[in-house]
């Protein structure tokens, strides 16, 4: 479903990507590993077209991504939770919600508000919040929902639990999974390497710009040597 190729990717001068090959197949679960500072947000933004990759392929089904603008990528069917969350602070949590719903794809049994609100049963008594006014817990859980509101074939959550209450965390997981049965394939960023191996079908660690291993979650449970020496753990 989605092939990355040598991508390489620049901030101007500097480069981050030196030639990151990762693959996802259709309902698959994926997580890109690695210390601070090695690449996973730079990988996501390329997919996304938020920031321009300088050289390499990007292939979502058969479109190359690589050139083409955010809200084009986001209408063949990737819906992004990005770092930080980015909830429209203004609008009310359903309002957040409106704002992004679409079904490009002509999807059969779309999601829908109601839909998300039994994903996240704690987000219908807010409903009428100002964005601004929701927890950190909430806000994530919001931008989930937000994202599938698009319909995506693809979910890419770029840190999906950062500085969450242990409960918050495990109705993500949850959803998480949940989202996986619907069908819909995940890309997925985090630091609770225990949560991400229960529900990764495969995992990718990158290290200064490239990765460096790639396996199943069995096959990184039993690499000690690459989980100390790639994750410090
Ligand atoms: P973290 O877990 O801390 O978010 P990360 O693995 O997502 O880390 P990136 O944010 O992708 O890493 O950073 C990769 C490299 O690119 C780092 O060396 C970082 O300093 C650099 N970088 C990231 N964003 C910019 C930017 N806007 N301008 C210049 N360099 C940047």
């Amino acid at each position: 479903m989605l092939k990355i190729s040598n991508l390489t990717t620049h901030y101007g001068p500097s480069q981050a990507l030196f030639g990151v090959d990762l693959e996802i197949g259709a309902g698959q679960v994926a997580t890109l590993l690695g210390r601070n500072g090695m690449g996973k947000t730079t990988t996501i933004n390329s997919i996304m077209g938020i920031v321009k990759a300088s050289g390499g392929s990007i292939k979502f089904d058969d479109t190359e991504l690589v050139g083409r603008p955010s809200f084009k990528t986001a209408n063949l069917g990737i819906g992004l939770v990005p770092e930080g969350r980015q909830i429209f602070p203004n609008l009310t949590l359903e309002e957040n919600l409106i704002a992004t719903a679409s079904n490009h794809l002509e999807m059969a049994d779309p999601w829908t508000i109601d839909k998300v609100f039994a994903l996240f049963p704690s987000l219908e008594a807010r409903r009428w919040f100002m964005g601004n006014l929701l927890s950190g817990g909430e806000q994530q859980m919001l931008a989930i929902g937000r994202a599938l509101m698009t319909n995506p074939k693809l979910l890419i959550l770029d840190e999906a639990t950062e500085g969450l209450a242990p409960l918050v965390r495990e109705s993500i997981w949850s959803a998480l999974k949940l989202i996986r049965e619907n069908g819909t394939s995940i890309l997925v960023v985090d630091k609770n390497l225990k949560d991400l191996l229960r529900i990764a079908d495969r995992n990718f660690i990158i290290e200064r710009g490239r990765i460096v291993w790639s396996g199943s979650s069995d096959e990184l449970k039993a690499d000690r040597k690459a989980l100390h020496r790639y994750l410090g753990v």
